[in-house]
């Protein structure tokens, strides 16, 4: 594999106060320190460097409810757009405790570089309301998500910003977005959000399509390292929606998964599992805990089993300049977003640890979110064959044209991602222009 030259290229401007004394762990800088190579390979123009390196908005609000038991409880909820200039913003909502302006800053422009990677019309946008879902009832999910649409609502549109299910937000969630925004206008608006139910205008196959994803760019990826699909060991941190479809799908394609992991801990099998048991499980349980047929295992020492692949699926920042030198598996493939940080980029390059980046990894999601946009504004909607065909073919491209730009550059496949998609933003900007 090739390797990055973070040595040679210089950063286009000095950094300024914060990101000098920002952590290993602050996403906004692991996001940062990544575009910063890119840019210096690319010799992004400094003008245009510093627009997109600044998010266009940012909202703060409050988010006032009512709780089950008559008390008003006051959540903090943000939107952030980061860059609309190939089209309208597109990004999930994340309902956690560990919601940051910084942490959604970073998302947000990691979604500007992922939509701009697979090549379709959307800038980038993330969202999140500070809130622990699971000690909530269901009336006070619905009554936080409500009051957050209406708060953000002149954001949001078809047109100018599209939310999708994140982190602890489903396609309930997305179907209460959905409703409120059409309330205020008063006709219903089905393509404000995506990730919606199928029989409310959601699109057939997006509830697996990250992990499809995930699958799609994985098989690739042992076929350029000359490794089989077949037989390949698997090892997954985090079962929620993008962890476990992954491990069913890859397991379907004759993948040994040896571990799965969820916040509750991990279990591990080295004879492999066998996915549609440990759901089953998980459905009865809620968490994975307990489950028999495997050891236990940490989440810590999952990620540092000997398998060929890892699907770090949970959250961002697992993996980093502490643990990453014992990491054995040969292929990573980031389901999560920010699961690397920049320091431990350079540990996995140096052994030769070969990293299909999140902004590709688990752009699976994304693309099929804009099959649905495409599929609510034009009114017709398309089999799961057809969805799923178009998935794999934008998704091939993606990883071929991102290995492309790393092998003719000589960098890794993270900072060729983030190459091909800054070079995509830029030109956007450069044809239309400043208008200032
Ligand atoms: P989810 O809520 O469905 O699942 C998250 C999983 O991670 C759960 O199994 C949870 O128990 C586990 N988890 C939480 N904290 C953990 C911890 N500290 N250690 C280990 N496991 C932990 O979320 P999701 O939709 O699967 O998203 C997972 C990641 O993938 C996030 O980084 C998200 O941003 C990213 N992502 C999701 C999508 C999507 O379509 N859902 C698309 C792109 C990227």
């Amino acid at each position: 594999m090739s390797s990055s030259k973070p040595a040679k290229a210089k950063p286009l401007i000095k950094p300024d106060r914060d990101r000098r004394f920002a952590s290993e762990e602050n996403p906004f800088e692991a996001m940062m320190s990544r575009f910063d190579i890119a840019a210096a390979h690319l010799k992004l123009e400094p003008g245009l460097y510093k627009v997109l390196r600044a998010p266009e908005k940012q909202l703060i609000v409050s988010v006032p409810i009512k709780r089950d038991n008559g008390e008003i409880e006051v959540f903090t909820g943000i939107r952030v757009l980061h860059n609309t200039s190939r089209g309208p913003a597109k990004g999930g909502i994340r309902f956690d405790m560990n919601v940051t302006q910084d942490e959604v800053k970073a998302l947000a422009a990691w979604m500007t570089w992922k939509c701009a990677v697979v090549n379709l019309p959307f800038g980038g946008a993330k969202g999140g309301v500070v809130c622990d879902p699971t000690t909530m009832s269901d009336g006070e999910l619905e009554r936080v998500t409500r009051r957050y649409t209406s708060a953000i609502i002149d954001l949001l549109g078809p047109d100018s910003d599209v939310p999708a299910p994140d982190v602890n937000t489903n396609e309930r969630v997305m179907a209460w977005i959905m409703d409120t925004y059409s309330m205020h206008k008063r006709h219903t608006v089905t393509a404000v959000v995506t990730g919606k139910p199928v029989a409310m205008g959601g699109s057939l196959g997006r509830k697996d399509a990250t992990g499809r994803g995930c699958l799609v760019v994985t098989k690739r990826a042992l076929q350029r390292r000359k490794m089989k699909v077949a037989g390949a060991t698997v090892a997954v941190q985090g079962f929620g929606n993008v962890g476990s479809t992954a491990a069913r799908l890859m397991q379907a394609e004759g993948m040994k998964i040896i571990a799965v992991s969820d916040k509750s801990g991990g279990i591990h099998n080295p004879k492999g599992l066998n996915i549609a048991d440990v759901q089953e499980w998980i459905k009865k349980h809620r968490v994975l805990e307990g489950y028999p047929k495997g050891t236990p295992i940490s989440n810590e020492d999952l990620l540092t089993l000997k398998c060929d692949v890892l699907v770090p699926a949970a959250l961002e920042n697992v993996i980093t300049s502490k643990n990453a030198a014992d990491i054995q598996a040969k292929v990573i493939c980031e389901g999560a977003n920010g699961p690397t940080t920049a320091q431990a980029d350079a540990i996995l390059e140096k052994k030769g640890i070969y990293v299909i980046p999140d902004i590709l990894a688990n752009a699976g999601g994304v693309t099929v979110s804009y099959f649905e946009w495409v599929q609510d504004r034009g009114g017709y909607f398309w089999d799961e064959a057809t969805v799923n065909e178009r998935l794999e073919k934008i998704m091939i491209k993606a990883f071929d044209e991102v290995s492309d730009m790393s092998e003719e550059n000589g960098v890794s496949m993270r900072i060729g991602a983030y190459m091909l998609a800054i070079d995509r933003v830029a030109a956007m900007h450069r044809l239309r222009g400043m208008y200032a």
